[in-house]
């Protein structure tokens, strides 16, 4: 398990290279997220979950009852690492995007409230709002510095208790590792089954053919889904109850075994989309000016 963390980063990495070739207008974008990979990657390989309160009784019964196997409480990550990838990441969005964040940043202060902001990630976000107000920075920002921060932890830790429990048949509209809501989805490569995907833990599971994520409707009438200039293998399903939608990449149309996260990068024009036809993603989207 621990080498298939690793190798979710080596595969993102991989794949960034190779869409930095065909698609020169996602540069800029794809440089971003390949620095803030390697920070990812950088304090994931140190970190070293302690998981004795953990067992598979315990994830058994909140797996059973619909709890997420990881609660905001539950976790404890050193200091310094949290430290560490909060002003990696802020150097990098300093360096690219040098207007969206104060000269001034105190990490340490972030890092002593780490289950608040965690909490804010998974559970609810006018805390984070809050918080970036209270910071005077651009809350889309902040979102993504505190949501790329964590991930590489609560990744580890989704590793490691997937060992306890089977989440795959879920099906659930959030993340049965963590909670939050997925980001993207997957049609399975033969069977068309439906994989939701958390971009916080990285974990994928199960879920319903026609039924919205966010708001589990299932009326099939405010249901519906777009394609954009004829690209088959992505497309936007949207809800007209809670007006949100989530792009799903259809595997049987293309390469299986392709990097979710990356994946969600490469069809950023589907957002856009979207974003303008009046429908809320399931992610704060930080390039969307672009
Ligand atoms: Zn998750
Ligand atoms: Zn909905």
């Amino acid at each position: 398990m621990e080498k298939m963390g690793e190798e979710f980063y080596n595969t993102a990495l991989d794949q960034i290279a190779g869409l930095k070739a065909i698609k020169s207008e996602l540069n800029e974008i794809l440089k971003f997220y390949e620095s803030t990979i390697k920070a990812q990657q950088h304090v994931k390989v140190l970190f070293k979950p302690d998981l004795s309160i953990f067992n598979k009784d315990l994830c058994s019964s909140r797996n059973s009852e619909g709890l997420p196997l990881l609660r905001a409480e539950d976790i404890e990550i050193d200091q310094d690492l949290v430290n560490k990838i909060l002003e990696d990441i802020y150097r990098i969005i300093r360096n690219q995007r040098g207007e969206a964040v104060p000269a001034y940043f105190d990490s340490s202060s972030l890092a002593d409230q780490q289950k608040v902001l965690i909490k804010g990630l998974v559970e609810d976000g006018i805390i984070l709002e809050r918080l970036a107000c209270d910071l005077k920075i651009d809350y889309p920002v902040f979102y993504f510095l505190i949501n790329h921060a964590f991930s590489p932890f609560i990744s580890k830790y989704g590793e490691k208790l997937g060992e306890f429990v089977d989440t795959s048949n879920w099906l659930r509209g959030n993340c049965p590792v963590c909670g939050k809501e997925p980001l993207v989805v997957r049609l399975e490569e033969e069977t068309g089954r439906r994989w939701l995907f958390c971009s916080l833990c990285h974990s994928e599971w199960l879920f319903k053919r026609l039924v919205c994520p966010f708001c589990e409707n299932n009326d099939q009438e405010s249901l519906r889904y777009f394609f954009v200039e004829n690209e088959q293998a992505h497309r936007i399903d949207v809800c007209e109850k809670c007006k949100r939608y989530i792009k799903t990449i259809d595997c049987r149309k293309i390469d299986s075994g392709v990097n979710l996260f990356v994946e969600n990068l490469s069809t950023l024009v589907l957002d856009i989309v979207a974003d303008k036809e009046g429908y809320r993603g399931p992610d704060i989207f930080l390039f969307r000016e672009k």
